[in-house]
C-alpha cells in the first residue's frame, strides 16, 4: 500500500534532488557559482526539451499559427518602442544595516502575506490596495516607512530611498563601448514577433486571425533572484502572439485562456495546484490580463500571462519604424491595426513547476520510494531496460531490445544490482516504463513491462515493447 506526501514538499528537496540525478546545477559551480543562472544536467535538458516540444506542438502545428526563432540581439529602437527603455524597471531598496538589496513592491507584499498569516485580514487588504494605487518610487518608499517594514531576513532595517532600476541587460555592438553602439539582451521574446509581423503576414499568406509563435532565452537583470528557478537573469519563454480583429478580442482572449489552461491539464499537473488569477493592475493599454499561477513549494507564484494587449503593440512600431503593421482584410474590403492576445509562458519556470508537481515520496512495503510521476511525454527517459541476471543470454537479448527502442525512445540500459533497487532509480528519475528480460524470455520472447506509478507488471511479446511504450506516451 502506498501513502504520498508530496504536498509537503520543501524547495531544498527539489534542488538537491535536481542536483544529484542531473537535472539543474548552479551555473559555474566550481567557481562559486553565478546568482541567477542554472544549468540543465543530462536529465534537465531531456526535461526542459520535452516541454518545449509539447508547447511547440501544441501551438504551431495547426493552420492558424507559424513558428519562428528570433535573434536575441534587436534593433535598440525596438526596445524605445515597446517601453521597455522607459518603464521595464522595478523598484529597489537597500538596507543601509544589513546592505542587503531588495524589490520594494515584494517587501511590502511580503508583510501583506505575514498580516494575512495573523488573521489581520483588514490591514492587509488596506495595504494591498495601497500597494496596488503604488507606482513611483517615493510612493513605494512612503507605504514602507509608515508600515515600518523591517528587513524580512534581520528583522531590522535603516531603509535608502526607492530608486527606479531598469531590468535590461545592455552590451556593445562593435569594439567600442559607445552610447551609439549599445544594444540590450531581450528581456522577452514578444518583440522579435511583433517586428516580423509583416514578413510572417507576407510569406506565410496567413488571414487575420492568426499566431506567431518562438521560444527562446530572455535577460532580466532581477533585483533578487531566489526560489531556484522561479526567478533568473538567464532564462526561457515560450510566447505566441495571436493577432485578431479590434472587436474580436475578447472571443479570442477567452479562448486562449482556456486552451493554455488545458495544456498544463493535459499534461498532467494537478489542478488543485493551478489557479487563474486576473490582474488587478492593468497596464494603460491592456484590456484584460490573467495568470496561470501554480503553488510552489514557497507559494503561489505566475507560470503563464495572458493578455488582451489592444493594437498597442503593432501601433507603437508602426509609429517608431514608420513603417505601417497593418492588415488590409480583401473580403471585407478593410485595412486596420490587429489587436493582440497573447500568452507568455516560461519554459524555465514550467520546468521547476512540473519538477515540483511529480515529485512524491511513498512508502512502499515499509520502504520509502521517491518518485516523479512526470507525465510520459515530459519524463527524460521513457522506458528502461534490465537483464534480470548478467548470464544466460539475457544480456545480448536485453543490448539488443535496447537499441531497437533506442531508436525511438530515449532509453535507459541498467544492469547493476538488485532489479528492486533498479527500479526506484528509475522512480527518482521518472521513467514511466522499466522492462525486465527473464528466463521466460529466453522461452518464449516475452518481457516484463513494469508501469512506474502502479507499480505493476504485465508480460507482453519483446517486439511488442516499442508500440506499448508509444502508445502509452501518446
Ligand atoms: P514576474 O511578475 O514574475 O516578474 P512577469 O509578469 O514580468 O513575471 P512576463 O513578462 O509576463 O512575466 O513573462 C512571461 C513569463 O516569463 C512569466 O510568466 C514567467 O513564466 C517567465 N519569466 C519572467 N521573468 C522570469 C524570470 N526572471 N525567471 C524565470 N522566468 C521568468
Amino acid at each position: 500500500m502506498a501513502t504520498t506526501s508530496q504536498t509537503n514538499v520543501t524547495l531544498d528537496t527539489i534542488v538537491s534532488l535536481a542536483k544529484r540525478r542531473g537535472f539543474i546545477f548552479q551555473s559555474s559551480e566550481i567557481y562559486g557559482g553565478l546568482n541567477g543562472c542554472w544549468d540543465y544536467g543530462p536529465l534537465g535538458v531531456e526535461l526542459l526539451r520535452n516541454i518545449k516540444e509539447s508547447w511547440w506542438r501544441a501551438m504551431t502545428y495547426r493552420d492558424d499559427i507559424e513558428g519562428i526563432d528570433a535573434a536575441i540581439l534587436m534593433h535598440p529602437r525596438v526596445w524605445e518602442a515597446s517601453g521597455h527603455v522607459q518603464s521595464f524597471s522595478d523598484p529597489m531598496i537597500d538596507n543601509k544595516i544589513s546592505k542587503k538589496r531588495y524589490r520594494a513592491d515584494h517587501l511590502i507584499e511580503g508583510e501583506i502575506e505575514k498580516l494575512r498569516k495573523k488573521g489581520r485580514t483588514e490591514q492587509a487588504d488596506a495595504l494591498e490596495a495601497k500597494l496596488n494605487a503604488a507606482s513611483d518610487p517615493a510612493e513605494f518608499y512612503q507605504i514602507i516607512i509608515e508600515h515600518q517594514i523591517q528587513d524580512p531576513e534581520t528583522g531590522q532595517a535603516e531603509w535608502t530611498e526607492v530608486r527606479q532600476f531598469n531590468l535590461m541587460f545592455k552590451t556593445y555592438i562593435g569594439p567600442l563601448e559607445e552610447s551609439s553602439s549599445a544594444v540590450y539582451l531581450r528581456p522577452e521574446t514578444a518583440q522579435g514577433i511583433f517586428v516580423n509581423f509583416t514578413n510572417v503576414l507576407q510569406s506565410s499568406r496567413q488571414k487575420v486571425p492568426f499566431g506567431i509563435a518562438q521560444i527562446g532565452k530572455s535577460f532580466r537583470n532581477e533585483i533578487n533572484t531566489k526560489n531556484f528557478l522561479f526567478r533568473t537573469r538567464e532564462f526561457e519563454q515560450m510566447e505566441m502572439q495571436f493577432f485578431v480583429k479590434p472587436g474580436e478580442d475578447a472571443k479570442w482572449y477567452d479562448y486562449w485562456r482556456e486552451q493554455r489552461w488545458n495544456w498544463f491539464r493535459d499534461l498532467g499537473m494537478q489542478m488543485e495546484r493551478l489557479r487563474m488569477k486576473p490582474h488587478e493592475k492593468l497596464a494603460h493599454y491592456a484590456r484584460a490580463a490573467v495568470d496561470i499561477e501554480y503553488q510552489f513549494p514557497f507559494g503561489w507564484g505566475e507560470l503563464e500571462g495572458i493578455h488582451n494587449r489592444s493594437d498597442f503593440d503593432l501601433g507603437r512600431h508602426t509609429e517608431y519604424s514608420g513603417k505601417k503593421l497593418e492588415y488590409f482584410d480583401q473580403v471585407a474590403n478593410e485595412r486596420y491595426t490587429p489587436f493582440v492576445i497573447e500568452t507568455a509562458v516560461g519554459a524555465s519556470r514550467s520546468t521547476m513547476a512540473f519538477l515540483c508537481d511529480a515529485y512524491a515520496e511513498e512508502e512502499v512495503k515499509g520502504e520509502k520510494r521517491n518518485v516523479l510521476r512526470f507525465h510520459p511525454k515530459l519524463a527524460p527517459y521513457k522506458v528502461a531496460v534490465f537483464p534480470l541476471v548478467n548470464k544466460d543470454g539475457m544480456p545480448e537479448f536485453a543490448t539488443k531490445l535496447h537499441g531497437d527502442l533506442q531508436r525511438s525512445f530515449k532509453a535507459f540500459y541498467d544492469d547493476s544490482g538488485a532489479v528492486g533497487r533498479r527500479y526506484r532509480r528509475q522512480d527518482e528519475i521518472g521513467t514511466p516504463f522499466c522492462v525486465t528480460i527473464d528466463g521466460q524470455t529466453l522461452e518464449d520472447g516475452t518481457v516484463t513491462v513494469r508501469d512506474r506509478d502502479t507499480m505493476q507488471q504485465e508480460r507482453i511479446p519483446a517486439e511488442g515493447v516499442g508500440g506499448y511504450v508509444g502508445q502509452r506516451i501518446a
